[in-house]
Parts: structure tokens; C-alpha cells; sequence
């Protein structure tokens, strides 16, 4: 399928976005991320799936690329609701151009020739049945997620105004580089936020598309606007792993709240970053060590089940009872259940229990 081809199947998709301003001559700013891009009639954002038709923003709407019944752990999340499924959707198209993104063909549709097929994934659908399909399978969260969830934000709105009346749970998998009005926008309606902390170094990020401080201010906000937050950073050797480097994200979390819990996980050479070897678990269990001498008190590391030991494991802070074992996705054990309390000592766990 050629690029036009897809562009024009994607633009049917759309409604006018709600996260704009108008402006003069015709122009429209968007503040669904943090690029902020000022467009003029005609044209596209950065993300290539917003765009000026005759001067009002479109967004993509009515469409799913993917909507499966996965783990919440996969998001991953740890401290919400262990053990639960989440209905996860994803749209297409990112802010971001990673050249080590897992969900490269999804995300760069658009903006690599080599993901033109990722038409072939689109499905019309309305909220209503992404919410019955989600009921159905019994899940109690609704995730946006595989693509950047913030540049298809009026999709989520009112997928997640149904999911909430119907008693959901719901969350963003992000890479955090968002506008404080846009997440003040989606705190009504977000329970959670997954947000990636790329890495350390602003010139590293700016090759990636993005902004580290943009994404530091938009953890605290979502921390403090009360949504649950779990930050994870994909550990790439050569690329992110140095132990200051590390140190940074460790103490620039802490900084928020010892409380967020951290994802380390474990890279695989893919998509245009194969110069990098794959992450061992020495190399996460290294981060993890740096993360907890940091002050952090649930560090997690991940991609590698079964072999970084107890760090896919849940302890008390206070007493370091074991409270929830798992394996990969799997979770074999959990005492916190409905509390979040330690059964041993009582010590509260931060976090969505149930
Ligand atoms: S979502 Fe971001 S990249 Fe896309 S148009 Fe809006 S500001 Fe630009």
C-alpha cells in the first residue's frame, strides 16, 4: 500500500480536535504534546496524524490498529491491580521517531515508507464497542497504548467517558512528552499514566524527537494531579546504562516520590538500533542496585522473566515481606489484594489495589 493511499484511509478517520486553539489566518495550535505545532490550513504536525483542514485541527478518530486483552504487568504496571487484564487499543502514528521502537510500524506510519502496510491493521470501530468488547472479557482497565496515546487524546476522552460509567479503570502507556493542559485535561478521566524515561541526556532526546525536562515536569504533574504513575526506562547499553546516567533518572524519580515505582527493562537490537548488544541481566540488575541506593523503593527489572532474581517481585518497604510474586506476565502471588496493606507489619504500599 503506497504512503498517499494510507494518509488518505487515515484522514477519513478523524474528527476536529478539542485540544487546539485557533488563531489567526486560518492557523490552529495544538497542545495535545508538547511539540505544540502551529499549523496552517493544509498543513500536518509533527506526529503527521493531526492536521488543518480549511482552518479547524482534525484528529484521529473511530479506528483501532490493535485492541487486544493483555496482562496489566505488560504495560507494565505493578502496582495496579496485579494480576488484572487490560483492554489495550492503539491508534497509529507517534510525536517521537525512536530508532529503537518496538511498535515501529505502527507508530511511524506516515513517516517511514517501510510501515505503508500498517493500513492493513485499521479497523473502524466505535467507543461503544471497544467498551462492550472490553466487558465482555471481563477486564476491569481500558488501555491506550502500542502507539503515542497523547496525539489520538479525543479518541481516549471518549472512549474512557464510557469505560469510567461503566466502572473501568483507565490508563495511558506514554511517553510522557506532553502539555500540562493536556494533562489536566485527562486527569478527570485517567486513573493511571506509564510514562518513559528515555534517558538522561537532553541531546539524546532531542534525537529521538522529544525534550527530557518536558518529560521530568510531565511525571511530577501526573504525580501530583493523582494519577498513578510507573516510570520505565529501557536499559540500552552504550546508549543509557552508564552508572551516572542512571543515577540521574533514579534521583530525578526520587525527587517526585520514592514511591513511583521503576522499570528497568531489558533492550533487544530491533528496528534501526542494532548497534547496541541486547541488555543482560547484569546490566539491569546493576540499574536496579543504582535505583534503590538511590532512595526508590520498588524497582523493578524487566523483559528477562526468570532471570533478575527477586526483581520481579513486590516487597514491604518497611519489613521487605514478600507481597507479590511473579514470573514475566504471571503473577503467582499477592497478599495485598483489596488493602494494599502489609499482612506482617501494615505499612500502606503505594498504589491501585482494588
Ligand atoms: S499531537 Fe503534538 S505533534 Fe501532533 S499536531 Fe499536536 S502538538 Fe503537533
Amino acid at each position: 500500500m503506497k504512503s498517499r493511499a494510507l494518509s488518505e484511509i487515515l484522514d477519513a478517520l478523524t474528527q476536529t480536535a478539542f485540544f487546539s486553539e485557533n488563531q489567526d489566518d486560518g492557523k490552529v495550535r495544538c497542545y495535545a504534546c508538547a511539540h505544540r505545532c502551529t499549523l496552517k490550513p493544509g498543513q500536518r504536525g509533527i506526529c503527521l496524524m493531526r492536521f488543518n483542514q480549511e482552518g479547524e485541527l482534525r484528529a484521529p478518530w473511530g479506528y483501532v490498529a490493535a485492541a487486544n486483552i493483555d496482562p496489566i504487568e505488560k504495560k507494565p504496571f505493578m502496582h495496579f491491580l496485579p494480576g488484572a487484564s487490560a483492554m489495550t487499543f492503539g491508534m497509529l502514528g507517534c510525536n517521537f521517531h525512536c530508532d529503537f521502537c518496538q511498535n515501529w510500524v505502527s507508530s511511524q506510519a506516515l513517516r517511514d515508507p517501510a510501515s505503508n502496510g500498517a493500513g492493513r491493521y485499521v479497523e473502524e470501530i466505535t467507543p461503544e464497542e471497544l467498551v462492550a468488547y472490553a466487558q465482555h472479557s471481563g477486564t476491569r482497565i481500558i488501555a491506550s497504548s502500542y502507539n503515542e496515546p497523547l496525539i489520538t487524546s479525543e479518541w481516549a476522552v471518549d472512549i474512557f467517558k464510557l469505560a469510567r460509567e461503566a466502572g473501568l479503570y483507565c490508563v495511558y502507556v506514554s511517553n510522557g512528552f506532553a502539555t500540562p493542559e493536556i494533562l489536566h485535561a485527562l486527569q478527570p478521566y485517567l486513573h493511571g499514566m506509564k510514562i518513559d524515561l528515555k534517558c538522561m541526556s537532553d541531546p539524546h532526546y532531542r534525537e529521538l524527537g522529544g525534550s527530557l525536562q518536558v518529560v521530568l515536569d510531565s511525571i511530577s504533574l501526573a504525580h501530583s494531579l493523582g494519577m498513578w504513575v510507573e516510570v520505565v526506562t529501557l536499559v540500552i547499553p552504550d546508549f543509557n546504562d552508564s552508572n551516572e546516567e542512571l543515577w540521574d533518572a533514579a534521583k530525578s524519580i526520587a525527587s517526585i516520590s520514592a514511591d513511583i515505582p521503576w522499570h528497568v527493562t531489558a533492550f533487544y537490537p530491533t528496528y534501526k538500533h542494532t548497534q547496541s548488544p541486547p541488555t543482560s541481566a547484569e546490566i539491569l540488575q546493576r540499574a536496579a542496585d543504582i535505583g534503590q541506593e538511590a532512595g526508590l523503593r520498588y524497582v523493578y527489572a524487566g523483559n528477562l522473566p526468570g532471570r533478575v532474581g527477586s526483581l520481579e517481585d513486590t516487597y514491604c518497604s518497611q519489613c521487605n515481606t514478600l507481597l507479590i510474586e511473579r514470573h514475566g506476565y504471571s503473577v503467582f502471588k499477592n497478599v495485598l489484594a483489596g488493602t494494599g496493606q502489609c499482612p506482617k507489619c501494615g505499612t500502606k504500599i503505594a498504589g491501585v489495589w482494588g
